[in-house]
């Protein structure tokens, strides 16, 4: 799903500087894996997650998304690939203001010339999906945190992306409606087959998911598979 080979991220702040965040990063990821990105703020993950999720590109380094070549592509053509193949969750849920959590789960469906009816029945069943359905006319701001991260992700699903990424999607939420966004996470990886890459700064929630990458001052320093604490108390229980 993702191919990025010896990847760099330079920022221009003014001659003579310029800032080196992403240092000759290599990172595949498999389709349908779950993987974490953890490290330090300031460690580069939202860097990283910008050129993963084709928001930005890599100053130097070759990225291949599921067989798409993203490093020299128009803007347009970036745009392009981001709403079909990309669904985005962020730590401040980044939802339309004046928007219901209808068209807000709308919106990308509608960027990509999907008819009214359609949309609007599929926007319904992922609201229902992410138990969101009775406040589907309710505004951001008549929300809770949990609530409206939950409408996020119904519209991360909105066009079926193949990948999910996640910018610490717990963030700003209290430990149990935070447990609740990593159980519908977990649900979206298994019974939607979807890449999940999750951003997090917590090792506790970071070690439910199958591949643990730690950064730190843009670097890779370690990439291990990790067995989910959840099928391990599976396979405990049955024997
Ligand atoms: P993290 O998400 O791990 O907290 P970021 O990727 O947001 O880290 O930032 C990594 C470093 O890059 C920080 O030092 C930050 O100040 C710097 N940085 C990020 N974006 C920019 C930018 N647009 N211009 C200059 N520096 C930036
Ligand atoms: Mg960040």
């Amino acid at each position: 799903m993702i191919d990025m080979q010896h990847i760099n991220k330079n920022f221009y702040i003014g001659t003579p500087n310029e800032l080196h965040i992403i240092k000759d990063m290599s990172l595949t990821v498999t389709e349908g894996a779950f993987v974490s990105i953890v490290g330090a703020s300031g460690s580069g993950k939202s860097t990283l997650m910008n050129m993963v999720g084709v928001l930005d590109r890599p100053t130097s380094g070759d990225y291949i998304l599921d067989g798409i070549p993203i490093a020299k592509m128009s803007d347009n053509d970036m745009s392009d690939v981001r709403n079909r193949k990309i669904g985005f969750v962020f730590q401040t849920y980044n939802l339309i203001p004046r928007s219901s959590a209808l068209k807000n789960v709308e919106l990308p469906m509608l960027y990509a010339g999907m008819d009214r009816k359609t949309r609007t029945k599929r926007a319904k069943e992922l609201l229902d999906m992410v138990g969101m359905k009775d406040r589907m006319h309710h505004q951001p701001n008549e929300l809770s945190g949990g609530q409206k991260q939950r409408v996020a992700i119904a519209r991360a699903l909105a066009n079926d992306p193949a990948m999910i990424l996640a910018d610490e999607p717990t963030g700003a939420l209290d430990s149990a409606t935070g447990r609740m966004v990593m159980d519908l996470l977990h649900k979206v990886h298994k019974e939607g087959g979807k890449t999940i890459v999750l951003i997090t700064h917590n090792r506790d929630l970071a070690a439910e998911t199958e591949r643990i990458v730690t950064i730190k001052d843009g670097m890779i320093v370690s990439d291990v598979s990790n067995k989910p604490q959840s099928e391990e108390k599976v396979e405990a229980s049955c024997s």
